[in-house]
This record gives C-alpha cells, sequence and structure tokens, in this order.
C-alpha cells in the first residue's frame, strides 16, 4: 500500500526513483551484557571489523588518488593509523573483557571515552582527529551491527537519497547524475543543502518527519517538490497523476521559458531588475536562459566545500571569470566565503561549535584566515577585467569589518599593479545586510559601501533568534514578522539617502508575495534561485507599483505576520489571479 507523507518543499521539481536509505551519523548501540565465555568471540568480531574497515579505507583512498591525487588522498591516512591505535585497540578489548560488553558497544564506549578527551583541547591537529574520530566510529559500528557502510555512497540511477538531513558536503559529494531527489525527515527550505539542490535542479522534500522510518531500501518513491509530498510504493493511480504532473510542469516551463524574453516592468511602468542567484560557475548559461540579467549573488562557498584542498587563486580566478563573461554587459555579485554556520569546507580547521550559526563564520573567518581570503580577493580583482564583477561581503556586523577588507584590498591592487596584472580599479565593494546590527546601522555603514544586499534567509533567522535549518522551529521562522519588514524599510531608506542600491537576494526575493512587499518598500532589485525567475517576471508584470507601495504602507501598520500576509494577500486579489502561480502562491514562507 502507498505510504504518503507530507513535508515542506525544498527544491522544485517531481521525480520517480527508488529509495537510497543515507543512514548519516553515529547509530544507537543496544546496551547488552555477554558472558565472559563468549568475550574471545566479540574480541574477534571487533577484529574483524577493523580489518574490514581498513580495507575499505584503503579502497577509498585508491579511489581519491585515482580521481583527486595523491596528496588529496593523504587525509585517509589518520583513520586508517587510528584503528591500529593502542589507545583504541586496547582499550575496546579491556572494556570486553573487564566490562562484559559486546563489540560494539565497547568500541562506542572507548571512543567517546576518547573524543571527550581530545574534545578538551582547542589545538586544530586534535579537533581533526574528531572528525576522523567519528567518521571511523560510524563504519565500525555500522559494520558491527550489520548495516552497510554509510561513508561508502554508491548510487544507482534515479535514486531518491533518503535521509535524516544532509549537509552541503555531501550533497557536493553525491553523483548528481543519479540522484533523482531528495527526502529528508529534518531540513528546511534555506538550509545550505537544500539551496544547492535548487541549484543542481534535483527536487527535494525537506521536514518529512520520519520518512526514513517509512522509507525500505529499494522501494519506489515519488518526490514532488513543488508540493512537498512523497510517495513510497505508488499504486497506479499516484504514477499516472505522477506523469499527468510531469507533461503538465513541462507545458509550463515551456511557457516558463518565452517569458524569459519579456522585460521586467510593472503595469504602471516600474523596472525590476531580477538577477539570478548562483552556487556553482556551470550554472550561468541555464540562469540565462530563464531571463536572468545579471547575478546578485554567487555563493563561492560550493567551490570549497567537499575539497580537501582550498582552491588556487587561478582556479577561482577561472571561475569568476567564467560568470563575469556569461553576464557580459550585466553585474555580476560575487560574495566572498561563507564559511562556518553549515558549511564546512575540510582543508579548514574548523573548531566545533556549540552555535555554529552564532560562531566562526563568514567574513570573521575570512578576516582570520587571511592565506584564503588574500587569494579569493587576488582572483577577483583579477576577474573585475572581464565585465562588472562586484564583491560582496557576508554577515557584516559593523563598518571596521569593511574598514578591515578594503586595506587588504588596496595591499592586493597594489601588488596587482607591480605585476602588471589587469583589473578594473572602479569595481564595487558592498556588503549584505543580515543580522539586526547591521540593519539597525544601516545608515553608518552605507557611506562605507558601493551598494547593500538584504541576505534575508539570515535576517530572519537572526532577528528572530529561530535557526533557519530546525525543522521544529519552521512554524516560528517568519519573513512576515513585523520585525523583519521595519529592517527591511529601514535599509532601504539608509540606501536611497545614500545615493546606493539596495536589493534583496535571500529567498524572499522568490514568492510573488514577499516580492510584492519589496517592490512596495522600493526595493526593485530582486535576486533569485534562477530557476524562480520567469515566474517572478510574469508576477512583476502582472501588479501595479503604486499598489505595492499602498499595500506596504499598510503591512507595516500591521500587528503580526499572519496580519501582512492578509494585508497583502487582499491588496493583490483585484489584480492578478492568484491560481496562476500554482502550487508556489501556497508556498508559505517557512523556510
Ligand atoms: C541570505 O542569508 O539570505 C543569503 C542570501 O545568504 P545565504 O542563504 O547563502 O546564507
Ligand atoms: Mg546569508
Amino acid at each position: 500500500m502507498a505510504i504518503v507523507l507530507d513535508g515542506t518543499p525544498a527544491a522544485e521539481g517531481i521525480a520517480l526513483g527508488r529509495v537510497f536509505l543515507l543512514d548519516w551519523g553515529i547509530p544507537l548501540v543496544p546496551h547488552r551484557a555477554v558472558p565472559p565465555e563468549e568475550a574471545d568471540r566479540e574480541i574477534g568480531r571487533f577484529e574483524e571489523a577493523r580489518a574490514w574497515a581498513r580495507e575499505r579505507l584503503l579502497e577509498t583512498q585508491r579511489r581519491a588518488e585515482e580521481r583527486l591525487g595523491r596528496v588529496e588522498a593523504r587525509i585517509f591516512d589518520p583513520q586508517i593509523l587510528m584503528l591500529d591505535d593502542p589507545e583504541v585497540v586496547d582499550g575496546t578489548v579491556r572494556y570486553i573483557r573487564d566490562h562484559r560488553l559486546t563489540a560494539e558497544r565497547a568500541f562506542e564506549w572507548r571512543m567517546l571515552e576518547l573524543q571527550a578527551q581530545w574534545s578538551r583541547t582547542s589545538h586544530p591537529m586534535v579537533l581533526d582527529r574528531l572528525n576522523d574520530l567519528e567518521d571511523l566510529m560510524i563504519r565500525v559500528l555500522n559494520r558491527l551491527l550489520g548495516k552497510h557502510d554509510p561513508m561508502d555512497i554508491q548510487l544507482e540511477h534515479d535514486a531518491v537519497v533518503v535521509a535524516e538531513n544532509l549537509t552541503p558536503s555531501l550533497v557536493v559529494q553525491l553523483d548528481r547524475e543519479r540522484v533523482a531527489a531528495f527526502a529528508t525527515d529534518k531540513g528546511t527550505r534555506t538550509a545550505h543543502w537544500a539551496i544547492l539542490a535548487r541549484s543542481l535542479e534535483i527536487p527535494a522534500v525537506v521536514g518529512l518527519g520520519d520518512v526514513t522510518k517509512h522509507a525500505r531500501e529499494g522501494q519506489q518513491a515519488v518526490v514532488d517538490g513543488r508540493i512537498g509530498r512523497v510517495i513510497l510504493d505508488p499504486d497506479e493511480d499516484d504514477l499516472r497523476h505522477f506523469q499527468e504532473r510531469v507533461e503538465r510542469l513541462r507545458a509550463w516551463a515551456g511557457e516558463l521559458e518565452l517569458i524569459a524574453e519579456l522585460e521586467p516592468v510593472t503595469r504602471d511602468g516600474q523596472f525590476v531588475e531580477l538577477r539570478a542567484n548562483l552556487d556553482q560557475p556551470e550554472e550561468s548559461e541555464e540562469a540565462r536562459r530563464y531571463g536572468a540579467d545579471g547575478v546578485g549573488l554567487f555563493r563561492t562557498e560550493f567551490l570549497v566545500v567537499g575539497r580537501h584542498t582550498m582552491p588556487g587563486e587561478e582556479e577561482q580566478y577561472e571561475a569568476y571569470r567564467h560568470v563575469a563573461e556569461a553576464f557580459a554587459g550585466g553585474a555580476v555579485y560575487i560574495r566572498t566565503f561563507d564559511l562556518g554556520g553549515d558549511k564546512f569546507p575540510m582543508f579548514l580547521h574548523m573548531p566545533q561549535e556549540e552555535n555554529p550559526f552564532l560562531g566562526w563564520r563568514a567574513i570573521r573567518v575570512c578576516l582570520d584566515e587571511p592565506a584564503l581570503f588574500r587569494t579569493q580577493l587576488r582572483a577577483l580583482l583579477r576577474a573585475t577585467a572581464h565585465g562588472d564583477v562586484r564583491i560582496m561581503l557576508p554577515l557584516v556586523n559593523e563598518v571596521e569589518e569593511v574598514r578591515q577588507v578594503r586595506a587588504l584590498l588596496q595591499e592586493e591592487e597594489h601588488a596587482l599593479e607591480a605585476a602588471g596584472v589587469p583589473f578594473n580599479p572602479g569595481y564595487k565593494l558592498g556588503v549584505m545586510i543580515e543580522t539586526p546590527a547591521a540593519a539597525l546601522e544601516a545608515d553608518q555603514l552605507a557611506p562605507h559601501a558601493d551598494f547593500f544586499s538584504i541576505g534575508t534567509n539570515d535576517l530572519v533567522q537572526y532577528t528572530l533568534a529561530v535557526d533557519r535549518t530546525n525543522a521544529r522551529l519552521a512554524r516560528l521562522y517568519k519573513p512576515f514578522h513585523p520585525a523583519v519588514l521595519r529592517q527591511l524599510k529601514g535599509v532601504a531608506r539608509a540606501g536611497r539617502a545614500a545615493g546606493i542600491e539596495v536589493s534583496v537576494c535571500g529567498e524572499m526575493a522568490s514568492n510573488p508575495l514577499a516580492a510584492f512587499l519589496l517592490i512596495g518598500l522600493d526595493i526593485t532589485t530582486l535576486s533569485m534561485a534562477w530557476p524562480s525567475l520567469p515566474e517572478i517576471k510574469q508576477f512583476v508584470r502582472s501588479i501595479r507599483a503604486e499598489d505595492a507601495r499602498r499595500a506596504a504602507q499598510e503591512a507595516l501598520q500591521a500587528p503580526t505576520g499572519e496580519d501582512v500576509t492578509r494585508v497583502l494577500s487582499r491588496h493583490l486579489a483585484d489584480t492578478v489571479d492568484l491560481s496562476m502561480f500554482e502550487g508556489k502562491w501556497s508556498l508559505s514562507l517557512s523556510p
């Protein structure tokens, strides 16, 4: 019998495939005492699991060496060494004998003990070993529990990847040709892995609660990323309905591409600049086809997440240049690395933090890691010679951070000049408004910035103190909260007073109701995941900016987020046929 599960739509599209259960994380180990006469058998099982893990690691290392080279492949060395470390081996054997534990329980205890010991230090080398320790725990425990190796992800074609949750580095490691869709228990629309899924055009439904409990390996599944539904073991009716939806979406996509040719102008003549958010340089061509006039946000961290070495200047320069040339004549806003939060590249010694979104993230990491940052700045400066490349700083909180970046840029400019390397000295440097501190101090920041780009995904999370990746809090993540509206209004005003451009590049820009509000607040530059561009253009062409302004004025007086939504919908109802936005319209703005 088919099982229907509803969650949050996170990446559009509909797919049919077979379930691949990605059982990520340290498994639960049942507690069971074993009689003394079985101790040798348990030690034997532990030895077998160690030998197996060593073989798997060597095999993975061999494959990594073929694909990435010798140096990269050495990242597996510490895990291989740890397998023979007397601290691990003797400790586990002692627990089996002295405490009459099963091999898995003894190994788990010993590893948790080492983890606690090592966590007390802040030495980066030791902290790095913690990740190795965790990976090793996952491998060996799964072997002892008779489960398959979750670190060795070999997908069949049309895999519907079902997991408790995912991370950006996991997503970039998967063979994208083989992934049909994602379905997760947890996760939110604004989690970075979900954003990445949208860029990769892989349908995703998140926040399903317990899809991992219902799904069985190899089972057929339909994932509808537009309405947020997953059907396990679909029956004939479901499959027929799936085909119909595929055809409807195909027809809809054809229409959207025609719209891409049209001007984004409201019925009363207000031009709205529509730009694309990109996560990978290769998306440039598709984004153009969907009608993007420029790139409002290029998230550069996907050049580094999931990699073992820092990307070099040349490689980055080529990536930035590719985007700049693809958008000749349009502006291209390239954001400096926004690492930390939920994006951790393997080569950076990132500490394990209690609150990563309130921790060492974005501009803070860049300013503390000059080798990483200067390399990126040089690559960016060189890319300015090939188009209107603008440099954008994430998570800025105060003027001092912008000053420091300007000083670094000046030094790098001098070095490039001295070396005779071309760049455009008139490039623009701007900041993202992503924290209440930045929003409230926008008038102080404005003289130091050539533009503002409001990152509403983060601004909402920090304003409301609601983790954007926490599915349990999804209903509290309210982009229409009056506190958010006030900040949007204040930033727009500060930007206007200083004569600099203010745009929005968070998810709000791709929601018609929110776009109506933003245009009403005179924020007429919107950047979004490029698949949404035709739809928003169609929306822009169907409204009047004058109505949007009136609606925004009234919305600013509304006492709650729900009231704001009601006000906006009411003002729209007379002019727009809401049904033309199909599932999108009902898409709540929860993350
Ligand atoms: C944002 O925070 O709104 C934003 C665009 O940046 P990111 O989603 O990459 O954090
Ligand atoms: Mg952000």
